[in-house]
């Protein structure tokens, strides 16, 4: 095996595109600009790529924003000439993401990362301590942000791409780089798993940067505790009538709604272990003298255990068709997002650890920990392992400033250099021990 240690140059390029694609983040299913950016790049290394329809299942995504909020947004993109518009031709209708394949044709481990790309509806700070304001590179679109450092996750899948690429002649098996959309809301995994990308895949990595409040250089070798999760999105539908000339033709949409709030808060708790409800949004109502006819609200439920989560899912519609009987509305539920919980394998922590033995930007393992959140990366993780493959997820240490989803949110850059270390070393030990 050849010398496998990355250049400084590509150290600098993944900072390079971080700070490009921190300022043009994207939400779920909308990420067209930041597709095109990680295809053209792909490419210019020399991977076949595969882009949104080809790369995803467009039945199988969900949550998807509304047509037309995606349409006018792809007209705005090609005529300011962001993107081509044959390109968005390929992505239309919310058919983001990109798939990119290295085969060596040498036999040898089949190897899949996964890379999420989307970002929040968080109005980036401007305060004059920020980072990205402190070196120009805010976010440009309003009221959206790389707030959960998916811009760093792009980033080091575009370095380990060119890595990969400059090293093919001392590489064996075949790489599969999944960059996903949508995971803000666990909506996208399901979609880019049904192509079958990861059917005969033998190892699966993916990791996330910061978390937990840790040091540059600490690699956190797996992680425990992910919750399975629902989202949800229900309508009250009931009927306006004047608040005062006569009341009772009403049917009150606000208060099914509010009532169905303070209600799932007093759901059961489980004797099997952890479970979280949260209702996140309600805007219900049009005027104060009338009748609300309309409640709209966000909700989500999770669990230690896929089957807790389904308990808290099972108590929740209940309590939300019990509550619209009760004030003779109509109540529709739709679930918009979903992740399943995982268990991780202590295989990786040794080997992690032999595998880093020489590095140099990783100063300390840390064995296991608790994510205590959800991400849809469990779909893919717990495909992996049914077909006979290993999956892992690493935690790449950052001092956090601020927590995830929030505006002043930041991670140090040189957490880059960690994550696609890891990534590197790793995969040289996975192929010296498939001789
Ligand atoms: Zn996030
Ligand atoms: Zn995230």
């Amino acid at each position: 095996m050849g010398n496998f240690r990355f250049s400084q140059t590509l150290s600098k390029q993944m900072r390079e595109w971080r700070r490009d694609l921190h300022q043009y983040p994207e939400l779920g299913w909308m990420e067209y600009r930041t597709t095109y950016y990680i295809d053209r790049l792909l490419k210019s290394f020399g991977f076949t790529t595969y882009m949104g329809k080809e790369a995803i299942v467009s039945e199988s995504r969900m949550g998807v924003p509304e047509l037309s909020i995606l349409s006018q947004y792809e007209n705005k993109l090609v005529s300011q000439g962001e993107v081509p518009e044959d390109t968005i031709k390929k992505m239309e209708g919310g058919n983001t993401g990109v798939v990119a394949v290295l085969d060596t044709r040498k036999p040898g481990p089949h190897i899949a990362f996964r890379f999420d790309i989307d970002a929040l509806p968080i109005e980036e700070s401007d305060k004059s301590t920020h980072f990205p304001i402190k070196n120009q590179f805010r976010s440009k679109n309003k009221g959206v942000m790389h707030a959960c450092g998916h811009d760093g996750h792009i980033s080091t899948g575009l370095g380990l791409s060119s890595f990969l690429a400059n090293n093919k002649e001392n590489l064996k098996g075949k790489y599969t780089l999944l960059f996903q959309p949508s995971e803000e809301g666990a909506r996208g995994a399901k979609a880019m798993l049904g192509k079958g990308w990861l059917d005969d895949v033998d190892y699966f990595l993916s990791g996330h940067i910061g978390i937990k409040s840790l040091n540059i250089g600490d690699l956190v070798a797996t992680t425990s505790g992910f919750l399975a999760t629902t989202k949800i999105n229900v309508t009250f539908t009931g009927r306006s009538a004047h608040a005062g000339i006569e009341p009772e033709q009403g049917k009150n949409a606000l208060l099914a709604a509010a009532t169905t709030a303070l209600h799932v808060q007093g759901i059961s708790p489980h004797s099997g272990g952890v479970t979280r409800v949260n209702v996140g949004e309600l805007v219900a109502g049009s005027g104060r003298n009338i009748i609300a006819d309309k409640a709209n609200m966000k909700l989500e439920t999770r669990g230690e255990t896929t089957d807790l989560n389904q308990y808290m899912v099972g108590e929740v519609k209940r309590i939300i068709c019990a509550t619209a009987n009760m004030y003779d509305v109509e109540a529709e539920i739709q679930i918009v997002g979903e992740g399943i919980e995982t268990s991780y394998d202590d295989w990786w922590i040794p080997t992690v650890e032999q595998a880093m033995n020489n590095s140099e930007h990783i100063k300390h393992i840390i064995p296991n920990i608790f994510f205590g959140a959800s991400e849809d990366v469990t779909f893919m993780m717990e495909k992996v392992k049914e077909c006979g493959g290993k999956s892992n997820y690493f935690l790449f240490g950052t001092p956090l400033i601020a927590g995830h989803h929030h505006p002043e949110f930041d991670f140090e850059e040189d957490v880059l250099d960690v994550a696609l270390e890891t990534y590197v070393y790793l995969i040289k030990n996975l192929l010296n021990d498939t001789k």
